[in-house]
């Protein structure tokens, strides 16, 4: 199945703690396309620049982040809110798990999420199992080292409307699935099967009453035409969704799911959603692919970030991206007087290809430095008074079947008051 060989994309990536990727930002930075300053030779690197000093124009000074780690209120965490065990259809134990989370591919936090149901039967999250995860995130959890937390994959299918599986009367459900976690010991899952959580509202309401949060998982509108099939209401519990690139390779084939593209188009029907990303491992074997901006590494602190938005999506390298509005972070919605001023700073692992601001569906600038670290800022003065915005940055690095690295950040909103 297409979605499931999606989630074996990648290979793993050791990458650095926490401490190391904060150490990244005091060092090895490289200011080539300095802002506020003209492209002449010798100012700017000319590869970023090119010859016509239009990179970096319209540009304003930076000031916050000249000195980006040591005021920022935040860390970079890094994370899986998205993996299986032999509980469900992946390998290996819960103990695997958290062990492989934490001591190989050193993560900060990670998600386990089993399916609620196996479609045909073949397996269920019974309340035995919800328990013992309960207890397994509780005794690999250490502040500030290490961080489990307790989900599951609700796992709609519209078979359950169907003859085969006849649970739901009326028009089926193509809602796809969606994954749940809470920041603290829950009783019961509320499944996709249950008449009482079996639609997103109902599954919204019911997690919004036990402190947790959803994410939507691997876009495909062809497939799953419902996926968001929700109330504004409910966005403040289904806080994010799964970003990939529109087309993919995996093995020798090239798919298209227009992840990416699907996410604009919510987006422009007023949708809010931040981005994250995952490995959906089903082979026991989660990796870094989402970042929160959290002020310490505890469950509570990881949640607030998410609940915020405050997070970013990458697709195989550990890419950090710092992306701020008038000081504001990304996730944030936000009232300006005057123009937009976008401060993007990235430090990749290789070479950036390309970094790109998206103004509500659009590209409205790029930059293509071929550095390992760029920092700019972009005023948008074209800003029509209610917008959305977000960055991109394609790294020239690939993974084993030749997908570049990409890291998205969730977006930002701003309203110029009347
Ligand atoms: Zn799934
Ligand atoms: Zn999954």
């Amino acid at each position: 199945m297409f979605l499931k060989r999606l989630a074996l994309l990648g290979p793993l990536l050791a990458i650095s703690s926490a401490e190391g990727i904060a150490a990244a930002y005091k060092s090895d930075l490289d200011l080539c396309g300095r802002v506020g300053q003209s492209c002449a030779p010798g100012c700017c690197d000319s590869r970023t620049c090119g010859t016509d000093d239009t990179c970096q124009v319209p540009v304003v000074a930076v000031s916050s982040l000249d000195s980006p780690s040591s005021a920022d209120p935040y860390q970079v965490y890094w994370g899986d809110l998205h993996g299986h065990t032999a509980n469900s259809d992946g390998k290996g134990d819960l103990d695997h798990y958290f062990t492989y989370s934490r001591d190989t591919a050193r993560l900060d936090f990670a998600v386990v999420s089993d399916h609620d149901y196996g479609i045909l039967g073949q397996w269920e999250l019974p309340r035995a199992t919800w328990t013992l995860t309960n207890d397994k995130v509780d005794e690999y959890t250490v502040n500030g080292r290490f961080i489990a937390i307790a989900g599951y994959e609700w796992t709609s299918n519209p078979i359950f409307w169907t003859s085969t599986k006849p649970i739901f009367s009326g028009p089926a459900g193509h809602y796809n699935h969606k994954n749940v976690y809470f920041p603290g010991r829950v009783d019961y899952i509320f499944g996709a099967m249950d008449s009482a959580s079996y639609a997103p509202d109902l599954l919204a309401e019911a997690v919004r009453g036990v402190g947790g949060l959803i994410h939507n998982n691997h876009l495909d509108p062809g497939q799953w035409p419902d996926e968001f099939d929700y109330t504004p209401a409910s966005a403040s519990v289904i806080v994010n969704s799964e970003i990939l690139p529109d087309t993919m390779r995996w093995e020798a084939r090239q798919y298209t799911a227009r992840s990416e593209q699907t996410l604009r188009e919510f987006l422009r029907t007023g949708g809010r959603t931040g981005f994250v990303s995952s490995s959906d491992t089903h082979e026991g074997k989660p990796a870094a692919r989402t970042a929160v901006l959290a002020t310490a590494l505890t469950r509570t602190a990881i949640f607030e970030a998410l609940r915020h938005r405050r997070n970013y999506a990458v697709s195989h390298a550990p890419i950090v991206l710092d992306v701020r509005i008038d000081g504001h972070f990304m996730g944030e919605e936000i009232a300006i007087i005057g123009v937009p001023r976008i401060a993007v700073e990235v430090h990749g692992t290789d070479a950036i290809e390309e970094v790109i601001i998206v103004r509500d569906g659009v590209v409205i600038h790029s930059v293509h430095p071929e550095a390992r670290n760029v920092k700019f800022e972009y005023a948008d003065t074209a800003f029509g008074g209610r917008s959305y915005y977000y960055v991109r940055v394609i790294q020239q690095d690939m993974d084993e079947y030749g997908n570049r690295s990409r890291a998205w950040s969730s977006p930002i909103w701003v309203t110029r008051p009347q």
